[in-house]
């Protein structure tokens, strides 16, 4: 039998506690969370062997492992745990640690995951948007229609929240190459199946959100991770919309509300809306076993919330013709909107790159069901 040595980080498992699952401890290996999971695969049973790596610091293994993704948060587990450990809890924690210490830079997820540093982090771009609006003369309310980019011109929006978006992009894609050689390393690459075809199956997996069905009691999580998913990803293909517009049909802001682009991008903003009034209403209902939320949960809530309200707001008073309100209004969706940009990599939204790809490594491995 081969030796293996087990080197415990406890520091870790005090970050854990920490960072929500200060219940860790409790759990004394009955298994019955993996018995209820029915997001599970069978050959590859979780929550039970996380808790105790979790308990015993067994860092490199949580890190490395798949499964702390394709766990959907459902707290079927926690329901059913005889000893009160939590484990949705526990695991939810454990995903928060590894965003924190898999960004790039890692000044970023450390700034991401102090709740006391998110003012610091939107005084950045508050500064940034100053200097530039300041210096081409264009922080003042304008007279006349009420039209934004007479405020803020689409070419700076462009050059602002291109390279925002550049800048991210590279950084997150970073973090997932630098998270699949953790799992390739920590699990094998015995593939059974190649990255395309396994991609494109975890990809329509997800946009159906097919695994969330399969969670019990806690089922309507799937609605709420739904209005969410597709308000952002609506009022992602809206602003792409207004650039096309723009630069190939000559077509600028504001945007009539009978053109179809301003259906999608209002029913995305109510759809984001009534799953971020959702996702605190659920949070704050105490059923016993829903997750209590690490102060990281609630920034994120509280941001996307923020975000839906400016900016329905933004068009609301624009509507309503009170440039004085309407301009400042606009300024601060646009710092929520760069702020979610900027910190995607970091935050709570990170874990859909890093679900996508213990996804289709599991796909590639056949170790999910
Ligand atoms: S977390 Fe709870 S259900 Fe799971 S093994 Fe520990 S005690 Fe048992
Ligand atoms: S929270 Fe849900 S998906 Fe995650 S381990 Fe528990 S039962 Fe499974």
């Amino acid at each position: 039998m081969t030796e293996q040595v087990i080197i415990p980080d406890l520091s870790f498992v005090k970050d854990i506690i920490a960072s929500g699952g200060d219940t860790l401890k409790k759990c004394f290996q009955c298994a019955a969370c993996s018995v209820v999971c029915s997001v599970a695969p069978d050959n590859r049973p979780f929550p039970r062997k996380e808790m105790l790596y979790a308990q015993w610091g067994l860092k490199d293994r949580l890190l490395s492992s798949p499964d702390i993704w394709l766990c959907h948060n459902c707290n079927d587990c926690t329901k059913y745990c005889p000893r009160g450990a939590r484990p949705g809890d526990v695991l939810s924690a454990i995903r928060q640690k590894f965003i924190e210490g898999n960004s790039i830079p890692s000044i970023m997820g450390k700034i991401a995951a102090q709740p006391k540093m998110t003012l610091l982090s939107l005084a950045i771009p508050f500064i940034l948007f100053l200097v530039l609006l300041g210096l081409t003369d264009r922080l003042h309310i304008h007279e006349g229609e009420i039209v934004y980019s007479k405020f803020f011109p689409i070419q700076y929006i462009e050059a602002v929240f291109i390279s925002a978006v550049g800048l991210a992009g590279i950084a997150y894609l970073a973090s997932l190459v630098r998270f699949w050689k953790g799992m390739s390393k920590g699990n094998g690459k015995a593939y059974s199946k190649g990255f395309a075809p396994a991609f494109i199956e975890a990809l329509i997996e997800f946009v159906k959100h097919s695994r969330f069905s399969k969670c019990g009691p806690n089922a309507d999580r799937r609605i709420v991770h739904m209005l969410v998913f597709y308000g952002f990803a609506g009022l992602f293909i809206t602003t792409t919309w207004v650039t096309i517009y723009y630069y190939f049909f000559k077509k600028y802001t504001p945007i009539l509300l009978s053109d179809p682009l301003k259906w999608v991008a209002n029913i995305s903003a109510a759809a984001l809306l009534i799953g971020a009034v959702l996702l605190f209403v659920n949070r704050l209902k105490d059923k016993g076993f829903v997750s209590k939320g690490s102060s990281f949960d609630w920034t994120f809530a509280i941001i996307i919330l923020l975000l839906c309200i400016t900016g329905i707001l933004t068009e609301l008073i624009r509507l309503a013709d009170i440039a004085f309100l309407a301009y400042p209004m606009y300024f601060i969706h646009l710092l929520l909107v760069f702020y979610t940009i900027v910190y995607f990599p970091y935050s709570k939204l990170a874990h859909i790159g890093y679900r996508m790809t213990a996804l289709t490594y599991s796909k590639m491995t056949n170790k999910e069901f």
